[in-house]
């Protein structure tokens, strides 16, 4: 896809805030305990690589990502720290994990089984580096029972082919007040640890909100994900511990301003009917950017003052409601801070009635980063 360099809407990612956020949370893990980055999907729509780059800084000693072609990107940019595989990837492509020295999730023992099968038949004797992962309560992947579990350590260990590199779970609930759930899922990883002869060198259960609020949390490593971006995980549900810094801003410029006398409609299907005269500012950001038709209504930032989108937003523009005359080229926020007046990713996940995750990964590719 094109990206649009040579127009003036862009997402400006402040690394400084990611490598801040990153070194916050470092500084109140209990000893002993690693911050592996999580990075999947483009860094959450912030850029995968700059991302990396400012964690390593801020003292990430690994990284998360979902699938392999995340991982290489990262190999390819010169990232040479751990890297973990979160999801399950076919058994055909463990020749690219050995070759980019990735570790990989192992969720059933059939995987395992296929993979002694594959590794068996390619030249290389290297072993695979391999994370057994339980599933305490997501119902996503991983095994069920601490039998289970034990089962496919016992053949990873047998079977030379393999580094067991660690064993972990994932919370489903870790950002929520009551705390019930998420104590149910630790006691299941409980028991499975209980069954366990011997540990590997990362055992690791905490997502950002497990970080942030069950700061004790069985473990040495972390896989932190949103509080790196400086996004609250819990949205509304949970104060943040300590203030998280958002690293994502998106602005863009007027490309045009006009007064429309009363009675004029206001982009395709006229939802919008001026009622006075009004001025009228054109931005170059639309739904194929990610600005979403349903943010129809939202408002943006121009001179620190709130604009409201009107008339539906189109493909490459949308309409806002200024509040004077205003000049071409003046700054629009749609996210971030302007002259003390903030738009936060949280209103836009609330207007749109999602969470944040969501919408720092709705930025399409046409939409250049720069960083800063
Ligand atoms: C995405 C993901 C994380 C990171 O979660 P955050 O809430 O962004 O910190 C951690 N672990 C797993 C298994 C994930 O899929």
């Amino acid at each position: 896809m094109a990206v649009g360099w040579h127009r003036p809407t862009k997402l400006v990612i402040d690394t400084q805030a990611i490598q801040e956020n990153v070194r916050n949370e470092v500084k109140r893990m209990p000893q002993g305990t690693e911050l592996f980055a999580v990075v999947k999907a483009n860094g959450y729509g912030h850029g995968a690589v700059q991302t990396a780059k400012a964690a390593i800084k801020g003292g990430a000693t690994g990284f998360c990502v979902a699938i392999v072609d995340e991982a290489i990107e990262l190999r390819e940019a010169g990232i040479t720290e751990p890297i973990l595989i979160l999801s399950i990837v076919d058994v055909s492509y463990i020749d690219l994990l050995l070759k980019y020295d990735l570790s990989v999730t192992v969720a059933t023992q059939e995987w395992l089984e296929q993979a002694i099968d594959y590794l068996g038949h390619i030249e290389t004797q290297e072993p695979l580096k391999v994370h057994i992962k339980v599933d305490t309560g997501m119902g996503r992947i991983g095994f069920i029972t601490p039998e289970g579990a034990k089962q496919a350590v016992e053949l990873v260990q047998t079977s030379q082919k393999f580094i067991w590199e660690g064993l972990f779970t994932h919370f489903s609930a870790a950002d929520e007040k009551d705390a019930s759930y998420f104590e149910k899922q630790n006691r299941r990883f409980q028991a499975v640890l209980a069954v366990l002869n011997e540990l590997p060198k990362y055992v690791h259960v905490s997502n950002s909100a497990a970080a942030l609020w069950h700061p004790e949390s069985i473990g040495n490593m972390i896989r932190f994900g949103i509080g790196m971006y400086g996004l609250n995980p819990s949205g509304h549900e949970l104060p943040e511990v300590y203030p998280l810094k958002p690293a994502l801003s998106l602005v863009s410029r007027l490309i045009q301003v006009k007064e429309l006398p009363p009675g004029e409609g206001i982009g395709y299907g006229h939802t919008y009917t001026t009622s006075e005269n009004e001025w009228i500012g054109i931005v170059p950001i639309g739904y194929a950017d990610g600005w979403l038709r349903h943010l129809q209504g939202f408002s943006v930032l121009v001179n620190g003052e709130k604009c409201e989108i009107i008339g539906r937003i189109c493909m490459d523009q949308c309409m806002i409601r200024l509040p004077r005359k205003v000049n071409v080229g003046t700054q629009v926020t749609l996210i971030g801070n302007d002259h003390g007046e903030n738009i936060t990713m949280q209103m836009v996940a609330d207007k749109l009635e999602t969470i944040h995750y969501e919408v720092a990964c709705m930025f399409s590719e046409r939409l250049p980063r720069e960083y800063k």
